[in-house]
């Protein structure tokens, strides 16, 4: 059987349709890009690192509630996610000053915010992705008033799961990026993937600033020992995971 056409290549994961037209196949990369694609390379088990801890959050997250695209895995660094038209907005959440907020307020790098700050910034790579206030995404059109609110609040309650998810794992959670689409429902699903590759973390048994790095600013910034980095992540998730299994079947 020849392979489908691909529907769209991203940088870290490429899109195929599949025989169900609800239903899309996503092939997560080994490549890395920074900066706007301006930096460029490769993190060797890097598709399959990621694949399988966005699977694993996707799941946790379904169990807090929290709707999503995430089907099922049919190998290691494919998943099956359901079809949706994904908004071109970025939605990040902080809960410490790192990365773009210090570069662009001077607070310093570590400061934990008073409370949890959604931006939203234009997916377009033209423009190089810019923040956007919430007047300007409306009047772009890029969400309805309601899509907006609904977004802010998914976007915080996914940060409380996660910050106690990742705490679990000894990890901080200092702040990540989300995609959302719509489906032929019109429902909003929580979409595109969770991984190293979108958040910082940084290792709680670590005090060194860049020591307890444990996402893409290794690549960013040339720390060295990225693959380890996203192993121990992963490492850490699948343990999570086994123990909430454990204890679910303790209490069938
Ligand atoms: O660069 P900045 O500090 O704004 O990034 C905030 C968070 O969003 C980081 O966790 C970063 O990895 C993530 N991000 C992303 N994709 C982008 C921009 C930011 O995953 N295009």
């Amino acid at each position: 059987m020849s392979q489908p056409q691909k529907l769209y290549e991203g940088k870290a994961k490429i899109l195929y349709p599949t025989e169900d037209p609800e239903i899309l196949l996503t092939i997560y990369k080994d490549d890395a890009t920074a900066f706007n694609a301006q930096k460029r390379g490769q993190i060797v088990g890097k598709g399959e690192m990621n694949c399988a801890i966005a699977a694993h959050l996707f799941e946790f997250l379904e169990s807090e509630g929290i709707c999503t695209h995430f089907i099922d895995c049919p190998t290691p660094n494919q998943m099956r996610v359901k079809r949706v038209t994904i908004l071109p907005v970025e939605v990040v959440v902080r809960n410490i000053a790192a990365g773009s907020l210090c570069q662009q307020t001077g607070l310093p790098l570590g400061k934990v915010l008073p409370k949890p700050l959604v931006e939203f910034y234009y997916k377009k790579d033209e423009l190089g992705d810019p923040l956007l206030t919430r007047d300007r995404l409306l009047l772009l059109e890029l969400a309805t008033p309601d899509q907006l609110n609904q977004l802010e609040q998914l976007a915080l309650q996914v940060n409380q799961s996660l910050i106690a998810f990742f705490q679990r794992c000894g990890i901080t959670l200092v702040d990540f990026k989300l995609e959302f689409g719509i489906d032929t429902n019109q429902q909003l699903l929580l979409a595109d993937e969770i991984s190293p590759d979108t958040c910082r973390l940084w290792n709680q048994g670590e005090t060194d600033p860049e020591q307890r790095v444990m996402d893409k600013d290794r690549f960013r910034r040339d720390l060295g020992q990225v693959e380890q980095a996203y192993q121990q992540v992963l490492d850490r998730v699948l343990a999570q995971e086994g123990s909430r299994q454990k204890a679910q079947s303790k209490r069938l």
